[in-house]
């Protein structure tokens, strides 16, 4: 794309979004929608070169993740579990470069759909870097080294410049045996050894697609307990099925070094029982994400960071200065989960333009893409439990839903935790195939402030795995568990 820096000088907007992932596009479209001229600056650089719209959930993360599943799921399928269908398939052959392919083909898709989302809503598109000069103004760097510094002037501004991956100090990145979760979505020849530093969400969903592939995989996790964000119920579960499914995983395995041999590289980790090693093809590391915000501002503007650099906001997403905005990864403000940050896009959008804007961040679903999914929403069991609130649980195993057995997709399990006396549904816990199609269901409960009844008294349709939710409200009532 071109910058327009020969084109005008000084130009003024209402809103500039700095950031073009999910919170920027959100927000950059809805105030585009309302009315307001609007910009956005990113210099997220796809292989040619060219200006991607979408950061890195969209050219580098999420979507390539899910697609990424998907063939992983129809090979392991096709190679172990067709047979009891009565379907003999032979000669299934792995074409890594052509699942590959899909995968860009898919993100190359989405990321055509974003521009035209821009060009509809007439949202003036800058490539390159942004710079908050103070609270009106930002020096624009055109990705064009030859094009001129460009100063913008805008009457709001919005920071969604996400997150990028923890560099590990003592697994320095090459992308070639040392990889970032970025590069771990491209590897183009299957390694027979794979391992994982961190069994976080996306060590979890990277292990996912890796392991079904048939590469041995193991994860490697500092904490001696295992996901420790959702129920621990729905943890130890998962816990259970990835090792049924051949997952190596190991807790309590802090890795201090990972070195580069003639092989391919030694990890070195430490647990209570001393020093091991690991001789793997690769080693991905997935130790956590950081803002982006380092050189986002000069030092004269003053925006105020905390110490590990993530932008201070209140309830608003509204930084230390007026009229600027903070949104998505870069702040603190709930969870880095791509809809949180689209939500908080749309949210300050609307205060912009003056109307009224919610967002509860109470009833935000997570999700981890594994097969089988996790999703939650609201608070687990333990939380509860450790306030002393009075609750009940319902439980319902999805193996006794007639839809499961059909689809031979039957692990997994609906918690559900409802306020003893009001009977207010207080948490929704799954694991199991399409648990982030089923928590829709719960978060719309939920913001409604349904009861468990509400859900007993809401036909569900037969037979279909959103009947657990249904049958395991029935068993909060009866306190079974
Ligand atoms: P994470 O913080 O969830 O997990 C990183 C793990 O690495 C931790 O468990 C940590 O103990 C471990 N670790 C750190 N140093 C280690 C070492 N030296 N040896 C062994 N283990 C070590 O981070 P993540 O999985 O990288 O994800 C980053 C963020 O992105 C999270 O907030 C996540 O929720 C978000 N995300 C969400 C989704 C989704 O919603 N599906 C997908 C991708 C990312």
């Amino acid at each position: 794309m071109k910058t327009n820096a020969t084109q005008a000088a000084n130009p003024v907007f209402d809103v500039v979004v700095i950031g073009a992932g999910p919170a920027g596009l959100a927000c950059a479209v809805r105030c585009a929608q309302l009315g307001l001229s609007t910009a956005c600056i990113d210099n997220w650089r796809d292989k040619k070169g060219h200006n991607s719209l979408g950061g890195a959930y969209l050219n580098a993360g999420c979507v390539a993740t899910l697609a990424m599943l998907e063939s992983a799921k129809i090979y392991h399928t096709l190679k172990h579990d067709i047979q009891q269908h009565g379907i003999h398939a032979e000669g299934i052959v792995l074409d890594l470069p052509q699942m590959l392919k899909r995968k860009d083909n898919i993100i190359a898709a989405l990321q055509t759909d974003a521009a035209d989302l821009f060009t509809q809503h007439h949202i003036k598109r800058f490539f390159g870097k942004a710079k908050l000069i103070n609270e009106g103004l930002i020096e624009f760097s055109p990705a064009e080294k030859a094009a001129a510094t460009l100063i913008i002037t805008a009457r709001h501004i919005v920071l969604a410049t996400g997150s990028s991956p923890f560099q590990l100090p003592c697994a320095p990145i090459d992308n070639e045996v040392i990889l970032d979760s970025v590069a771990a979505l491209n590897i183009d020849s299957l390694p027979k050894r794979l391992a994982i530093i961190g069994a976080g969400v996306i060590g979890l969903e990277l292990a996912g697609i890796w392991n079904r592939l048939g590469v041995k995989t193991t994860l490697l996790e500092a904490q001696d307990t295992f996901l420790n964000l959702p129920d621990q119920q729905i943890s130890r579960e998962a816990y259970r099925i990835y090792n049924k499914q051949g997952l190596d995983m190991r807790l309590g395995a802090r890795v201090v070094a990972a070195r580069k041999t003639r092989q391919g590289v030694t990890v070195d980790y430490q647990t209570n029982e001393g020093s091991q090693s690991l001789h793997v093809d690769k080693v991905i590391v997935a130790t956590g994400r950081k803002p982006n915000s380092e050189d986002l501002a000069t030092a004269e503007a003053n925006l105020l960071l905390d110490e590990n650099g993530y932008v201070h906001v209140d309830e608003n997403c509204r930084t230390t200065l007026p009229g600027v905005y903070a949104i998505g990864d870069l702040t603190l403000l709930g969870p880095m989960l791509a809809h949180k940050g689209m939500e908080e896009g749309v949210f300050v959008a609307e205060q912009i333009a003056g109307l009224h804007a919610a967002i509860n961040f109470d009833r935000l679903p997570s999700v981890i893409f594994t097969d089988p999914e996790i999703a939650w929403v609201g608070q687990t069991e333990q939380a509860l439990r450790a306030v002393g609130e009075p609750i009940h649980i319902g439980i319902y195993y999805l193996r006794d839903t007639a839809k499961a057995q059909t689809t031979g997709k039957t692990e997994g399990l609906v918690k559900i935790i409802a306020h003893a006396e009001t009977d207010t549904i207080l948490g929704v816990h799954i694991i199991g195939t399409h648990a982030a199609e089923l928590i829709a269901e719960a978060v719309l409960a939920m913001e409604f402030s349904a009861s468990s009844e509400d859900l007993v008294r809401t036909i569900h349709a037969h037979p279909t795995l959103s009947e657990a939710l249904h049958d395991a409200a029935l068993k909060v009532k009866a306190g079974i568990k």
